[in-house]
């Protein structure tokens, strides 16, 4: 029963933390304070009379003191203070343990770490602080390499391909596909293609089309999805249907629920216009939604109490649309849904604790974790954050990739395809781990 109040009192610390003064105030202050300064420059430079300058000087000291005073007094102390309760709660409530740090999986993957960090930025729509920061990444790459250019193999061991290439979901710009896991000489080319105005540009578009959303505004996502239907056709899509669909319905509820101008544009008599100059296209596929819409046009003073009250609940329909949405858009970019890095952290964060014991358990029976690159037990994450599995090729000690699929034999025994190229004799070859001869026709290639 501790973890619960434990929680609750840090909640009550967060609240503490939201009430302070924003940063937005302290930023106001500032501006303040810069305004003070350059009207008194002006005036000083726009006189040549020295007892005008001093004046000016003089004049300025009291309200500069008392502006400086209030963000440092005020909004400065309130809010570290606020932040150093936080601190103190979960330091009480969340005593912290040592992390294991003897093996760092990461050490050879700052690029790759970079780049999604990146994307990151880029998916958030914050394209700034994207720019910033790949620029800082290139810079610091640049001179890390002018001080290590003697041990070349620091950064780019060609071995080190194996985990995290693999674990990490797929993640590639449009201009990224031909650089895969392993060719890491070519990553940093790849952070630089992020700064890309093409895809910056699509991600603006991604961020408008969904802050739309959340200020339940359909429109704009409508116009994408019937701009790209063609290719949301070919994956099996119903994202332009069900915007469609909310779209028929928000109109349908009228001004007292949508917030809209109450015109002819809005309400039942509007709703019904826009089915008939909508939903033809989707008469195929969707007759049955389509029938249930239209019929309950019939009990349109009382929805709540009809067959159709399901139908017309939407409430949680603009988060729900916003995220096929994402999904969507980004599987058109050749992207995942999800951003890499909120993936990795949240995994990272729910293996963390098994992680932790299994290290303290083990260093208890004086015993090493030696496996690189992989853990000896199993980690309790999500169905949706398992991805592919692995193989390695006993014989290759390499991991198998698209171009060098595992393949199966007929002794039941797996290499990798390249292994077992270099065993043909012929069309004939000898398994390595069991003394069975087979043909290349019995073998099967194993998608993983
Ligand atoms: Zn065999």
């Amino acid at each position: 029963m501790e973890k619960p109040t434990a929680m609750e009192s840090i909640q009550a610390e967060m609240a503490d933390v939201v009430k302070m003064p924003r940063i937005s105030t302290s930023l106001a202050h500032v501006d303040g304070i810069i305004q003070l300064l350059s009207e008194a420059k002006e005036k000083i430079a726009a006189t040549l009379d020295p007892h005008t300058a001093s004046l000016t000087m003089t004049k300025l000291q009291n309200p500069a003191k008392v502006a400086f005073d209030t963000i440092i007094g005020d909004d400065f102390k309130k809010a570290t203070a606020a932040h150093k309760k936080l601190g103190k709660a979960l330091d009480k409530h969340f005593p912290p343990k040592p992390l294991p740090s003897e093996h760092d999986a990461m050490a050879n993957h700052q690029d790759q770490i970079n780049r999604a960090i990146a994307m990151h930025f880029l998916r958030e729509g914050q394209f700034n602080v994207a720019s910033t920061f790949i620029d800082e990444a290139q810079e610091m790459k640049a001179r890390n390499s002018r001080y290590s250019a003697s041990s070349v193999s620091d950064s780019y061991s060609l071995d080190s391909s194996e985990a995290m290439d693999e674990d990490q979901p797929e993640e590639a710009s449009p201009t990224m596909t031909a650089t895969s896991a392993g060719q890491h000489t070519s990553e940093m080319e790849g952070l630089s293609s992020l700064q890309s105005q093409e895809l910056q540009n699509k991600f603006s578009e991604m961020y408008n089309i969904l802050q739309e959303l959340r200020a339940r505004n359909l429109l704009p996502a409508i116009e994408w999805a019937r701009v790209n239907a063609a290719e949301l056709e070919a994956r099996g899509s119903n994202l332009e249907f069900e915007l469609i669909k909310y779209q028929y319905i928000w109109l349908f509820k009228g001004p007292a629920v949508n917030g809209l101008p109450d015109d002819e544009n809005n309400g039942q008599a509007a709703a019904l216009r826009y089915a008939r100059n909508n939903f033809g296209r989707f008469q195929a596929r969707h007759l049955r939604e389509l029938d249930r819409l239209a019929g309950a046009m019939a009990y349109a003073p009382n929805i709540p109490d009809s067959p159709y009250r399901q139908d017309f609940a939407i409430e949680n329909a603009f988060s729900t649309v916003a995220t096929s949405f994402t999904r969507e858009f980004c599987s058109l970019l050749g992207l995942s849904a999800e951003s890499p890095l909120y993936i990795a952290a949240t995994a990272g964060t729910l293996a963390l604790p098994q992680l932790v014991k299994y290290i303290a358990k083990t260093r208890s029976r004086g015993t090493e974790w030696t496996s690189a690159n992989e853990l000896p037990f199993e980690t309790p994450l999500p169905r949706r954050m398992m991805y592919h599995s692995i193989f390695v090729c006993p014989v290759l000690k390499g991991q198998t990739t698209e171009t060098n699929p595992p393949v199966i034999l007929p002794c039941g025994h797996v290499l990798a395809q390249e292994t077992l190229h270099n065993l043909l004799k012929g069309q004939r070859f000898k398994c390595p781990y069991c003394p069975s001869e087979a043909q290349m026709k019995d073998t099967r290639l194993i998608i993983l």
